[in-house]
């Protein structure tokens, strides 16, 4: 039974009258889970708080950005200071200079150029990777998402090597013809690609370890076949760290268990948590493609509010706010309450899967180990559910999806973690409950 909520109702019916589906991104609207949206007033470190006054230990961090958690008071004083010399100019700034230098200090990128969000960085790093090759076919994983990119909005094709259908309406079959969509670990398919339409293929892109159907892990080797094949083939690859760059380990993705021994990505994208709660994201690489961005290349790209002096604060504030020790705390979190759950779950007799990667994990509904989207599609998805709202109403905002990521942040302390794992048990029972109601 869900708790009243008359406040969240209450908005929910009037931005239903003046916005589609009431929100302003569709996951947020719980229709994959039921239920009425919890409309948030305000956070502070781990907690949420919505306009009935009811509080929730938040699991969502924002879909990632709240690293160090809600209103961190040193990266608020820092923004509003920023705020207070005004909030753009059209003109460069040192903020951005400062916070690209931090991104080319950690990653492997050599040169970097912000924009506003992940959306932004995917579409010009693909824009950028086919003005540098001169080519126009793009390879994509099934399950990977890349942002609302028409090109990347596509669905695998009748065949591994045929070209893909528009994922959505509105996306026109010519923005699509030219994208391949393969199953994620299947090194067979990326073969049979490349064999087919190699000196077509202008870049790869993959998430560097997938989050956005819940974590599915490369297996070992995989991301350094991938960019061996691309270079072979004269294509560029594309980490997309979007989700993970900066939250999986002080590097992202690309820093997993020694995951990038042998291989560089030619261009990475980022955003999230590099905007440390503002609309900032980035993409960057090689300083050879890269270069061929105008105004000294060129592949026109830009933004009004591209490395905003305000966003650009937040992100280097949290960036070197995020040390390791911030993210060995963060780990400790993780895998105090990846166990939790995992031992409630196992308790209760629901069958699931924890995978992680580095600091972010996902729970899955499901039998056995998930390593693509084909896995995570076979999820007892009424189980999560229900094991969603159980967890709602004992005061834990987990994602309203069984396809997403855990977050935590360096601001769930011991009273916060505890707070989960009181609620664990109950979510599980709730979950089994509602297996045993549709067996
Ligand atoms: C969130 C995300 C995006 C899109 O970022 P937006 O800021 O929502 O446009 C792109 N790629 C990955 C891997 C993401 O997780």
């Amino acid at each position: 039974m869900t708790s009243p909520n008359p406040a969240s109702a209450d908005l929910f019916a009037r931005g239903q009258a003046v916005t589609p589906g009431g929100v302003n991104s569709p996951v947020r609207a719980f229709n994959a889970v039921g239920g009425t949206p919890r409309f948030i007033r305000s956070a502070a470190g781990a907690w949420l708080t919505d306009v009935d006054g009811r509080e929730y230990v938040d699991l969502v961090c924002s879909w990632g950005p709240m690293l160090l958690g809600h209103a961190h008071p040193e990266v608020m004083g820092q923004v509003q200071a920023a705020v207070a010399r005004g909030t753009s100019f059209g003109t460069p700034t040192e903020p951005e200079v400062e916070l690209a230098e931090e991104i080319v200090r950690r990653t492997p990128v050599e040169r970097v150029r912000f924009v506003s969000s992940g959306t932004e960085a995917t579409m010009s790093a693909i824009r950028l990777a086919r003005g540098f090759t001169g080519r126009d076919v793009l390879v994509k994983f099934a399950g990977c998402y890349h942002g609302h990119v028409d090109a990347l909005l596509a669905e695998a094709g009748s065949g591994v090597a045929t070209f893909a259908l528009p994922g959505t309406p509105g996306v026109p079959t010519s923005a699509t013809d030219l994208t391949l969509v393969l199953p994620y670990n299947d090194r067979a398919a990326v073969t049979a690609a490349f064999a087919e339409h190699g000196p077509r293929i202008a870049a790869l892109i993959t998430e560097a370890t997938p989050g956005n159907m819940g974590v599915v892990p490369p297996e070992p080797g995989f991301n350094e076949f991938l960019a061996a094949t691309c270079r072979e083939a004269g294509a560029l690859f594309i980490s997309d760290e979007v989700m993970t760059g900066f939250r999986a380990t002080a590097q992202g993705g690309w820093g997993l268990d020694g995951a990038h021994e042998g291989w560089t990505p030619d261009l990475m994208t980022f955003g999230k948590v590099m905007g440390g709660g503002f609309p900032a994201a980035a993409f960057g690489g090689r300083a050879d493609v890269m270069s061929h961005l105008a105004p000294e290349g060129p592949v026109y790209q830009a933004g009004t509010l591209s490395g905003n002096p305000v966003a650009t604060t937040a992100g280097l504030a949290t960036l070197r706010l995020a040390t390791d020790e911030v993210y060995a705390s963060l780990d400790a979190t993780a895998t105090t309450i990846k166990e939790a759950a995992s031992a409630a779950l196992a308790d209760a007799g629901v069958a699931h899967r924890v995978q992680s990667a580095g600091t972010m994990f996902s729970v899955f509904f499901a039998d056995g180990p998930v390593r693509d989207f084909a896995g995570a599609s076979r999820q007892d998805t009424a189980a999560y559910a229900a094991f969603f709202h159980a967890m709602l109403d004992a005061g834990v905002y987990l994602p309203p999806s069984a396809y997403e990521c855990w977050f935590v942040s360096a601001a769930h302390d011991d009273r916060a973690v505890q707070h989960v794992l009181d609620a664990l048990p109950i979510a599980a029972k709730a979950a089994a409950a509602a297996q045993e109601r549709t067996r």
